[in-house]
């Protein structure tokens, strides 16, 4: 299976900004066995932004966007340093793939992207993408990493897009409030029910929320890619996933 495993700043970093070294290294050791069983895997990261601020003691994350880009600039090196060091251990490669919008809109930035991705597939590398916080302003950003994952999963004619988060899949209210709210475990259709349970915000650090998961299952679904929500804090739930279990909220590809 081709998978893209699009993971939180939630799941990579404690709410300080520093790196959840347990969360991590379960990870990477679990991408790795994937990867061993003949899987591809293709890491979409977050991150960057929240262990910046870990590393450069700020209090809070930032809101205005020199700073937001300073700080995904420092975060995003502990970030590879740190998925370099520990693929390394299980004797895997990675690569840094830095995107915007602007890349993913212009034809020949895309066919390169997708070049590239293929060969260092082929090379059986593990592709580490991130948008380049640095150069993306709000005009030419993509802004969120589930939408992120879910354009780089249907270019790549990935079979599943699994985004790890803090929160276990779709809810049909939202947990934090109502005791009697339930997991969806299978969506084959998004409808106008089911985008109105996109409402809540994402976390302190990170970006997206349940409303950009549904957009990223929309784009999944309307071209052959099934997507998987599950809970980061235990990534082995992974191995379960692609067994085909019932984990999280399934987001079923319309079949063309
Ligand atoms: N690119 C951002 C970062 O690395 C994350 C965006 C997102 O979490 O959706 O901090």
């Amino acid at each position: 299976m081709r998978i893209v495993i699009k993971v939180g700043t939630s799941t990579l970093a404690h709410s300080t900004g520093n790196i959840n070294i347990r969360h991590v290294e379960e990870l990477c050791k679990v991408m790795s066995d994937l990867k061993n069983a003949g899987h591809e895997i293709i890491l979409v990261s977050s991150g960057a932004i929240g262990m910046g601020v870990g590393k450069l003691s700020l209090k809070e994350k930032p809101q205005d966007m020199p700073t937001k880009q300073a700080a995904a600039a420092v975060g995003q090196c502990e970030l590879m340093y740190t998925y370099d060091k520990l693929f390394s251990e299980y004797n895997h490669t990675v690569a840094q793939i830095l995107l915007t919008g602007l890349d993913l809109e212009d034809n020949e930035r895309y066919h390169n992207i997708q070049n590239t991705m293929n060969r260092l597939l082929e090379l059986n590398v593990l592709p580490i993408i991130n948008e380049n916080d640095t150069v993306s302003t709000h005009e030419i950003a993509v802004g969120d990493n589930d939408t992120l994952g879910a354009i780089v999963a249907v270019s790549m004619k990935a079979d599943l897009l699994v985004l790890l988060s803090d929160i276990d899949g779709l809810y049909t209210a939202d947990p934090h409030k109502s005791e009697n709210a339930e997991l969806i475990s299978v969506v084959e259709k998004i409808t106008p029910e089911i985008e109105s349970l996109g409402g809540g915000k994402g976390s302190s650090l990170g970006t997206g929320g349940m409303v950009t998961k549904l957009n990223a299952a929309k784009l999944c679904m309307s071209k052959g890619t099934d997507m998987v929500i599950a809970n980061g804090s235990n990534p082995s739930v992974l191995y379960d996933i692609v067994d085909g279990e019932k984990i999280g909220t399934k987001f079923i590809a319309n079949k063309i």
